[in-house]
């Protein structure tokens, strides 16, 4: 689907949507906009249902001012139009107010980019525009002039949040990697001490590169292939709708009968994968025209290694991943159901899954089945997709247990001998 064909209009539809179902708006805060070539710029109507909107609800504003709708543009208006004015790369303009980066907001704080790798290079400098009143033109000043500086990305003072970017997805990926980092940073510090990637890492990540692989030609695909590249596009949708991925982040693949595997590609917007994105995977060769996830030799590692794992999972979703970027480890023994499925965690050092893929596909066992690697990610083996999806979401539900018990009180953990009787009654190895 080449999403920056489609009319400004069903592109701001298609993103409000997003943003409404995620539960990163209300129903009247936040806003969207769009320069058209032509200099037209297309904006979401103030004072409409923003959980329903429809194309014919969006409002054109002439580059002579004429509107053109059925209702008034938003009253935010008026810093949309100055940054489109001040910086004519600008094609997108979002604006909105999720709680975490609200939270931020109000104690005036930026939220931390360098807990996991990109987040920083996908929002770049992120700048604080201090406070005015709503709809003023002294609001569009104070937005314009963090704008000026270069930054696409500006926190408001007692406000929320306006990005700016080439296009509407673009800024739609920045908002929500920079959504992502302040949730994931209140959980982090929930649970203790927060660690940043190093300065060492940083440059580590930044030369992480897509495996070169060769190509072979796909000739044909076996029915199971078409069956388990669909089942595959349907658990990515739901694992990003869970919030278990971002548009961005998230890998899955899985062994096929023959010995190949199939795995989701690299860069493309979770949201929108089909069956025909997915990569084959075959004797170490790539299908051709195709780029796999950069975590593809560690999948061929596991899979050479551990002929019980049929599926991987990376994911970073954020309660889990609080406990890979601060300095208090993850316990399962919380309740039965948690132990069985995912067994004891190990955390492993920020790059070993990448640098060293063979060294760290022993980590992986019946035993083992989740791995947490420290300001990184999870990473998650199952006996089918299925059984990694559940592992996944039991491990991010769990973790979301523990944050929020310790405010409620000391944590008991199930005892040594009892988890030895889980062991035993439910035949673990
Ligand atoms: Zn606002």
């Amino acid at each position: 689907m080449k999403l920056e064909l489609m009319h400004p209009a069903d592109q701001l539809v298609t993103i409000m949507e997003r943003i409404y179902s995620c539960g990163m708006t209300t129903t009247s805060g936040g806003n969207l906009s769009i320069l058209d070539d032509n200099g037209d710029i297309w904006i979401t109507p103030a004072g409409v249902d923003k959980g329903s909107l429809t194309r014919n609800d969006m409002v054109r504003v002439s580059a002579n001012g004429k509107i053109t709708g059925n209702h008034r543009p938003s009253s935010e208006w008026p810093f949309h139009s100055i940054v489109y004015k001040r910086r004519p790369d600008i094609k997108a303009v979002l604006h909105a107010h999720p709680p975490a980066l609200l939270s931020f907001s109000i104690v005036r704080k930026i939220p931390h980019t360098r807990l996991i790798p990109n987040a920083d290079i996908i929002c770049g400098d992120i700048k604080m525009a201090e406070y005015e009143l709503p709809g003023s033109a002294e609001l569009g000043e104070n937005i314009a002039k963090m704008f000026d500086t270069g930054s696409n990305v500006v926190m408001l003072e007692n406000h929320g949040v306006v990005v700016g970017d080439k296009d509407i997805f673009s800024a739609f990926h920045a908002f929500e990697t920079l959504d992502f980092c302040a949730r994931l940073e209140i959980n982090a510090l929930r649970l203790g001490n927060i660690k940043p990637l190093t300065e060492k890492y940083v440059e580590i990540s930044r030369n992480k590169n897509n495996a070169l692989l060769e190509e072979f030609e796909a000739k044909s695909y076996s029915s199971e292939e078409r069956e388990a590249r669909m089942k595959m596009c349907e658990l990515v949708k739901r694992s990003y709708n869970q919030r278990l991925f971002t548009s961005t982040q998230g890998t899955f693949s899985e062994r096929l009968s023959d010995g190949a595997f199939i795995i989701t590609p690299y860069g493309m917007d979770r949201k929108y994968i089909t069956p025909d994105d997915i990569v084959r995977i075959e004797d170490g060769k790539k299908e051709r025209g195709k780029n796999p996830s950069r975590s593809v030799i560690l999948h061929r590692e596991i899979y050479a290694r551990h002929p019980e794992v049929n599926s991987i999972i990376i994911a970073h979703p954020p309660n889990i991943m609080a406990f890979a970027v601060s300095d208090t480890d993850f316990d399962s023994k919380i309740i039965p159901e948690s132990y069985i499925m995912l067994r004891d965690i190990p955390k492993v050092p920020f790059g070993s899954s990448f640098l060293q893929p063979a060294l760290f596909a022993k980590e992986i066992s019946p035993q083992t089945p989740v791995v947490l690697v420290e300001n990184d990610c999870v990473i998650v083996a199952g006996e089918s997709l299925i059984n990694a999806f559940d592992r996944l979401e039991v491990a991010e539900f769990s973790a979301n247990a523990i944050i929020s018990a310790r405010q409620v009180g000391e944590i008991v953990k199930i005892s040594e001998y009892e988890t030895e009787r889980i062991k035993t009654a439910f035949n673990l190895k």
